[in-house]
């Protein structure tokens, strides 16, 4: 079938670069390529689950256009769009700290670009099938990872987070093999298909592989090609465009991290080939959110030894990233004091943007030392008995200037986000009076009325984050074939900073349940 669902359909604009000369699709290291033209696998009986109006309208597609048959044809990679030419891209990278060579869109494929509104949006299908990049693997994606990835990328999206969106979810048809916990149980899962919309899908590790090849050519024309579609402020490509160009990254990096340690999001696998170009959360996979406050924890089996990505070490595991980027660049600029600098400067803005967003957390404006040892103090306070993040920030707001300070009132705001409320007895006890009783006098100290203070810290305190027991629920539904879960959490988590008293249930405290559940507490990469 000729598919002519968009008007606005661009398929040059990616192909300014590189591409592998090789037209078949077979497993191999590509040289001298950004990308390989590869069309998608057609699935054996596919469906349309879920699909977001909101970015369907980025896109410039109507409702009717959403439900049609040209829709589900192209997003499912049952045919392919007239005029354009389906590619995925070459791509290398460091995974848990060690450089692992050629990986690439193993199962990703990007249809074409459509320009909105002077927006250009890559879509790119994951799960559609055998790339020249799918190494061992079967180039599928099963309906709980899809569903994760669908659901989250949207999440994020509104609780103001960088991110790729997602556009549409699709069940193929066709059953997937996966071992799930990688512990010998394999089992045959649904297979689907995330459509995902991005500005691009450029990573650190598209940089990596052409500095590894030391094929500085095309890293020179990767670079260009990023700073003329996606940095065009940074002006002509020049050795002093290439270390504004690094800069930028770091910026964008580093106030994605900054939101990600605001809501409790755990990305789980912070590999350089999942750091987007654009400073975007890109690639959903082992992510979690934070529960219980606790910065060691990680959702990803597969980390379970060293806990590289947890929570408390993200800002850093950002950081190493980014080097190996400069690392990438370096052959552009052939100094190293610029990208020094650069990294450094990393490290002392993020100390001041941290404290600034935990400052704003708390409803307070960060004045000095004596605001890093209240937040410090907080930080330590959480851990000493499990209390849930979002809970904790979200009914901070009930506090006021005209709270009466008494020991044993006080906490009753905040009680909902204590897993063992038991444990609250001796010092425990005590260190969380102590905190509150200077978070009390601290508030005292602001000029903004409680009023306003409450109105600002809701937005930046969501009231729903999508917890990992959410997803599960809503995967297990799916895998039964009903999708209403799915899409009552899709709709409520558009509004994530809202009260929505229909929808109180999702404001509480993980289930005990959840706590040790592969799908919930526990996720591999098993996807
Ligand atoms: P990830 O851990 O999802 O970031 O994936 C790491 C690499 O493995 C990327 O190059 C992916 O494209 C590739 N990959 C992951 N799962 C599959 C799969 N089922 N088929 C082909 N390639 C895959
Ligand atoms: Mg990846």
């Amino acid at each position: 079938m000729a598919i002519n669902l968009f008007k606005n359909i661009n398929d040059t604009f990616s192909l300014s670069l590189p591409a592998d000369e090789k037209l078949e699709n077979h497993i191999r290291q590509v040289r001298k390529a950004a990308y390989s033209f590869v069309n998608p696998t057609p699935p054996s009986n596919p469906s349309l689950i879920a699909v977001s109006k909101e970015v369907g309208q980025l896109l410039g597609l109507s409702e009717e256009d959403l439900q049609s048959d040209a829709f589900l044809e192209m997003f499912s990679g049952s045919s392919v769009h007239t005029g354009t030419k389906p590619y995925a891209m070459c791509y290398g990278g460091h995974q848990f700290g060690q450089w692992a060579g050629q990986l690439g869109d193993g199962r990703a494929i990007n249809l074409a670009e459509v320009v909105q509104n002077d927006q250009r949006w890559a879509l790119q299908i994951k799960g559609a099938g055998l790339t020249p990049y799918s190494r061992s693997a079967d180039g599928l994606a099963v309906l709980r990872s899809s569903i994760r990835e669908y659901l989250c990328s949207e999440a994020m999206h509104h609780l103001g987070v960088p991110t790729t969106r997602a556009l549409s979810l699709v069940l193929t048809g066709d059953e997937v093999l996966r071992d799930i916990m990688y512990d010998g149980n394999s089992a045959y899962e649904k297979g689907a298909i995330v459509c995902r919309v991005s500005p691009s899908f450029v990573r650190f590790g598209n940089f990596q592989m052409f500095a590894a090849q030391r094929d500085h050519e095309n890293l020179r024309k990767l670079a260009d090609y990023t700073i003329q579609y996606f940095y065009p402020e940074l002006g002509t490509p020049s050795k002093d465009a290439y270390i504004a160009f690094f800069k930028a990254v770091v910026e964008r990096t580093l106030a994605m991290i900054i939101h990600w340690q605001r809501v409790g999001f755990v990305h789980g696998v912070m590999n350089t080939d999942n750091m987007s170009i654009l400073g975007l959360t890109i690639d959903y996979g082992p992510y979690g959110w934070l529960e219980d406050y606790d910065p060691n924890w990680t959702p990803n089996t597969t980390d379970r030894q060293t806990r590289r990505y947890r929570f408390g070490h993200q800002p850093q595991v950002a950081l190493w990233n980014l080097a190996q980027l400069a690392n990438a660049l370096y052959p552009l600029v052939e100094e190293q004091e610029p990208f020094v600098e650069i990294l450094e400067g990393y490290k002392t803005s993020y100390s001041g943007r941290y404290y600034d967003m935990m400052s704003a957390k708390l409803g307070i404006e960060f004045q000095d030392a004596s605001d890093i040892k209240l937040i410090q103090e907080l930080v330590d306070t959480l851990q000493l008995t499990e209390t849930d993040m979002t809970i904790f920030f979200r009914r901070l707001t009930d506090y006021s200037t005209a709270t009466i300070y008494s020991d044993d009132k006080v906490l009753d705001h905040i009680k909902e986000a204590f897993y063992a409320p038991q444990e609250l007895q001796g010092d425990v006890l005590e260190s969380w009076y102590s905190w509150i009783k200077k978070y009390l006098d601290r508030l005292k100290m602001e000029k903004v009325s409680d009023e306003e203070r409450r109105s600002n810290m809701n937005m930046i305190n969501p009231k729903y984050v999508l917890r990992n027991y959410m997803a599960q629920l809503a995967i297990e539904k799916a895998e039964e074939g009903n999708y209403d879960l799915l899409s009552e959490i899709y709709q409520l988590l558009l509004n994530p900073y809202e009260e929505q008293p229909e929808n109180e249930k999702w404001f509480t405290r993980r289930p005990d349940w959840a706590r040790h559940k592969v799908g919930s507490s526990m996720l591999s990469c098993s996807s």
